[in-house]
């Protein structure tokens, strides 16, 4: 299962008992000032797993069908204001052994044409001045990251090919350890072979994404990789979709160490929405019942592929959808509490928003249901006693910050070549 393995990419139809767990917890009423402080704001979100929805299940973006389990639709951007998505292009290293670089293709391919398909509302972005523009025209800027190296089946080429078609930031590796890097979800795993951290070759990719452009992203990587990235980087670093592992601990959250580590550096670190990553009785009950849910995909699976169907993560998330719903849900405040957490450790410019909105199995605390439920967040920090100007960088300005000194670096290392 992805999502104890770590994040997973989406999930979809079948139903969600959202409305069964989220009775019990009731979430903050958002005030004028609230919305007020979301709209004047520039959003980003810095990881979004519906490119799965998109080629596997034919999701269109302009979805309007209140029945939809998704996070992610243009109505549900526009409610809560999100101007700036970094979709994932996620490519499952099981299912898509020996043409990784085809199915991330198909995966860009595809967040295109949901942009090509609502003009209107959506635009490709590329740059910090197009997240503006797109801001200004009330348009959802779509981004993309990769999120695993092994996309690049160990080819610099192949890199900077996924930079010209426009990927902005990719993640060192995913739950697997590739050839170049360590993961944290395998890193206790013997069979698997492990580098202690980066290989040269893995150093070199990172100051090559320095020179292109492209964010390096330590979400997903093994304690030492992430160390060794720090070393290596030339330009701040952000952690797409990672919490606090002080707060909750799990081997793919960050350490505080590593919080301060990030913020010297210049860089960010997005809070998961993901329940087992936010809450401590969560992530032990996922534990608990792993070995189970587990058995229930394989079985579900073995059955697809003995009539001849779908094995991709699609096809079965509704079964992991069943389970996680098994689990209470949290109260959003927990998920509040790792924004407040890396705002004391690391400091308020070293925060911000990485959902893992379509990828956690609808698996996120109680009243975080879609994009639309963002307002409710600012209200949180609000009531915390949060600035507007905090909240703003929160929101969306730390990662622009970053994103615009990954350009600059960028030329400079250009210029100098
Ligand atoms: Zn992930």
């Amino acid at each position: 299962m992805k999502c104890l393995r770590v994040c997973l990419p989406l999930l979809s139809l079948l139903c969600f008992p959202a409305s069964i767990a989220t009775a019990q917890v009731s979430s903050p009423t958002v005030t004028a000032r609230a919305h007020a402080i979301q709209d004047s704001a520039i959003v980003v979100d810095t990881h979004a797993d519906t490119p799965q929805r998109f080629l596997d299940d034919n999701f269109d973006i302009g979805n309007t069908d209140p029945s939809d389990v998704g996070h992610i639709s243009l109505e549900k951007v526009r409610a809560g204001n999100l101007g700036a998505e970094f979709f994932s292009i996620w490519v499952d290293p099981t299912t898509n052994q020996g043409h990784f670089a085809k199915h991330t293709f198909d995966l860009i391919d595809s967040v295109y044409e949901q942009a090509a398909r609502h003009p209107d509302r959506m635009m490709m972005a590329f740059s910090v001045s197009d997240i503006e523009r797109a801001h200004k025209e009330k348009k959802l800027a779509a981004l993309m990251g990769i999120e695993g190296g092994h996309s690049i089946e160990n080819d610099i080429r192949l890199l900077r090919d996924y930079y010209r078609l426009g990927v902005r930031y990719m993640t060192l590796t995913w739950s697997n350890t590739n050839e170049w890097g360590d993961s944290s979800g395998d890193i206790d795993d013997p069979k698997v072979q492990h580098h202690n951290g980066l290989t040269d070759f893995g150093k070199q990719v990172v100051l090559e994404m320095n020179r292109l452009g492209m964010i390096v992203d330590i979400s997903h990587v093994a304690d030492k990789t992430f160390w060794d990235a720090i070393a290596t980087t030339k330009a701040p670093v952000i952690a797409s979709h990672s919490s606090c592992r002080a707060l909750v601990n799990a081997p793919r959250n960050m350490t505080d160490d590593m919080l301060r580590a990030v913020a010297k550096n210049g860089g960010v670190v997005d809070v998961n929405f993901f329940s087992g990553f936010d809450d401590q009785k969560y992530w032990d009950a996922a534990q608990e019942q792993k070995k189970e849910s587990d058995a229930a995909v394989e079985e579900y699976l073995a059955k697809q592929r003995a009539e001849g169907k779908p094995v991709s993560y699609m096809a079965s998330e509704h079964i992991q959808r069943e389970w996680m719903a098994k689990i209470p849900r949290p109260p959003l405040s927990v998920l509040i509490d790792h924004i407040d957490h890396i705002a004391k450790v690391a400091g308020v410019d070293h925060v911000g928003l990485g959902s893992d909105f379509d990828g956690v199995m609808g698996a996120t605390p109680a009243g975080m249901d879609s994009a639309a439920d963002l307002p409710k967040i600012t209200q949180g920090l609000l009531d915390r006693g949060y600035s507007a100007d905090d909240i703003h960088k929160i929101l969306g300005g730390n990662v622009l910050r970053v994103f615009r000194d990954v350009e600059r670096v960028s030329r400079e290392m250009q210029a100098s070549r």
